[in-house]
C-alpha cells in the first residue's frame, strides 16, 4: 500500500513521456509486479550474493539450489526437489490451470576463476570456482520475477500457473536436457529466460548448436624399442584423428567451430601406448549443420583406428540445440524494457567498470545501461551454446539480456565474477527480474499476445522432431 504513490507517479510519467507506447496488458499490474521486486530487493540480492560465494560447479550446486528452493517454499510455492534424477534440480509452482508460464533459473559456476568483487584480478580463494557467467544473478532474478507473479495470482489479479525451474549444470552436462527428457516442460504455454550480458536487449538472435563427444582408441602395448612391431599405438590413432579433424576445417562452413582437448595420450615414451582419449566439441549455427560435420568426424575416428590398427569408440556426452528465437515475444520484452527505461550507474560503478576495461585491454567505455533497439535477427549467431536452446524447441521461449558487466570485457573470466558480486551485478539482476515480471503479466493477461508467441513457435517448428544429444541412463552425478 505504501508503494502506491510511487506506482502512480510511474504511470503518469509513462503516459506523458511515452504516449505512443502501448503496453499490451493492464499497466497497473506491471507496476505492482515492479513494486513487489523492489519490496524483495534486499532478499534477492542476498540470494544472489550467497550463490556467488558458494560458487558451485555443474551438478554440485547443493547449497545454491537449496537456498533458492527454500526461498521459493517460504514464498508459498509448491517445490518439487531432485527432479529428473538430479539432486540439484527443482521445480517450484504456484497457481492452477493454464496459462502455465515457466521461467528458467541457473546457478552453476565455472571452475578455476575465483575472484574478489574488485576491479583488480585477485582470487577470492585460489583455484576455486567463480561465477564467470553470472548465473548467481540469473537464478535470483528469475525467482524474484516468479515471486512477483505469484503475489498477483494470490491476490486474484492474474489467473494461471507460474512455474520456476531450478536448472543445474548449464556450463557442463546440460541439466535442462535431462529435465526435457523427463517431460517437465511439456505442458508449459510459454517459457522465459534471461542472461547476464554487457548490454540490455530483447534477444532475437540464436545461439550455436553443439555436440559434445569423446573418442577413445584402444591398441596394444609393447616395448617401444625392443619389439615395437608387436605394438599398435592408440596415440598414433589419436594423432590421425586430430589431423583429420584439423584437415577438415578447410572444408566446413565458416560458422562451424571445432575444439578438442587430449585427455589421455600415453604415459611414457618407451611403451607403445595402448590407450588414448580425446574430448571434442563441434558447433554450428544449426543442429543440421552440426549433424553433417559430426557424421564426418565419426568416419575420421573410424579411419584413424583403421590406419593405426586399433579399436575406436565414440561416445556422445551431450549437446545443445540452437536457440529458437521468438520475434513476437521479443517485441513484448522490448516494449516492457522501454517502459522500464535504462539502468543508471553511479560514477563509482562506471569507474569500477573502466578499471576492469583498462586491465583487460579493451576500450574504457564503462557500462552500457541503455535499452538497445530491437533489430532484425542476424543470419548467424555469435559464438556460444546454451541448454536453453533445447527448451526453446519444446516450448516457445522468450529471452532477454541485461547488463551486469563492462562493455566488451572478457566473459567466463574474472571481470564477470567481480561485477556479479557487487552493485553492478545487483542492478542488472533487479532490472532483469522487473523486465521478466512485466512481460509475464502480458503473457497471463493478453491472450492475443500469448497466442502470437505460440503461433510463431508452431510455424517455426513445423515438421521438426526434437531429438536431443543425450546419453542413455541417468545424468552423470559427480561423487561427493
Ligand atoms: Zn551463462
Amino acid at each position: 500500500m505504501k508503494l502506491r504513490p510511487f506506482c502512480f507517479s510511474i504511470l503518469l510519467v509513462t503516459l506523458l513521456v511515452q504516449p505512443l507506447m502501448t503496453l499490451a496488458a493492464d499497466g497497473s499490474k506491471k507496476e505492482e509486479a515492479v513494486a513487489s521486486i523492489e519490496k524483495h530487493k534486499t532478499e534477492l540480492i542476498g540470494l544472489s550474493d550467497q550463490v556467488w560465494r558458494f560458487a558451485e560447479t555443474a551438478l554440485r550446486e547443493t547449497r545454491s539450489s537449496k537456498l533458492l528452493a527454500d526461498y521459493a517454499e517460504k514464498q508459498g510455492f509448491q517445490v518439487n526437489r531432485g527432479v529428473a534424477g538430479m539432486p540439484t534440480a527443482f521445480v517450484a509452482s504456484y497457481g492452477q490451470g493454464h496459462p502455465i508460464i515457466g521461467i528458467l533459473g541457473e546457478y552453476d559456476a565455472l571452475p578455476g576463476i575465483s575472484q574478489k568483487a574488485q576491479p583488480v584480478k585477485e582470487a577470492l580463494e585460489a583455484g576455486s570456482a567463480g561465477h564467470g557467467c553470472g548465473h548467481n544473478l540469473f537464478g535470483a532474478a528469475s525467482l524474484g520475477a516468479a515471486v512477483a507473479i505469484k503475489e498477483l495470482i494470490a491476490a486474484g489479479k492474474l489467473k494461471g500457473t507460474i512455474r520456476f525451474y531450478g536448472t543445474p549444470a548449464e556450463e557442463a552436462i546440460g541439466g535442462k536436457i535431462y529435465m526435457a527428457r523427463d517431460g517437465l516442460f511439456k505442458d508449459v504455454d510459454v517459457c522465459l529466460a534471461w542472461h547476464p550480458e554487457d548490454k540490455i536487449v530483447a534477444d532475437v538472435d540464436s545461439s550455436q548448436a553443439i555436440v559434445d563427444f569423446i573418442v577413445e582408441f584402444k591398441g596394444k602395448a609393447a616395448h617401444a624399442a625392443a619389439d615395437p612391431w608387436n605394438g599398435r599405438s592408440a596415440v598414433a590413432a589419436l594423432e590421425f584423428f586430430t589431423t583429420g579433424l584439423n584437415r577438415m576445417r578447410e572444408f566446413v562452413k565458416p560458422t562451424v567451430r571445432m575444439h578438442y582437448v587430449i585427455q589421455s595420450g600415453g604415459d611414457v615414451p618407451n611403451v607403445v601406448p595402448e590407450y588414448s582419449k580425446v574430448w571434442c566439441w563441434i558447433r554450428d549455427s544449426k543442429r543440421t549443420g552440426v549433424e553433417d560435420v559430426f557424421s564426418r568426424a565419426r568416419k575420421i575416428a573410424e579411419g584413424a583406428a583403421l590406419m593405426a590398427g586399433v579399436e575406436s569408440k565414440l561416445t556422445i556426452q551431450g549437446g545443445d540445440y540452437e536457440m529458437l528465437a521468438n520475434i513476437a515475444g521479443a517485441k513484448l520484452i522490448h516494449a516492457n524494457m522501454a517502459w522500464l527505461g535504462k539502468i543508471e550507474y553511479t560514477a563509482e560503478e562506471q569507474e569500477f567498470a573502466k578499471a576492469i576495461q583498462r586491465a583487460t585491454g579493451v576500450a574504457p567505455k564503462g557500462l552500457n545501461g541503455a535499452v538497445q533497439p530491437l533489430e532484425p535477427p542476424k543470419k548467424d549467431p555469435e559464438g556460444g551454446s546454451t541448454d536453453v536452446g533445447d527448451v526453446s524447441w519444446i516450448v516457445p521461449t522468450l529471452h532477454l539480456s541485461v547488463t551486469t558487466a563492462p562493455e566488451d570485457a572478457p566473459w567466463h573470466a574474472w571481470p564477470v565474477v567481480a561485477c556479479g558480486g557487487m552493485s553492478i551485478g545487483h542492478k542488472g539482476m533487479v532490472y532483469a527480474a522487473k523486465a521478466l515480471a512485466a512481460t509475464m503479466v502480458d503473457l497471463f493477461e493478453d491472450d492475443k499476445a500469448r497466442e502470437a508467441v505460440q503461433a510463431e513457435f508452431k510455424e517455426k517448428t513445423k515438421g521438426e522432431v526434437y531429438k536431443p544429444y543425450i546419453p542413455d541412463g541417468p545424468p552423470p552425478i559427480p561423487r561427493p
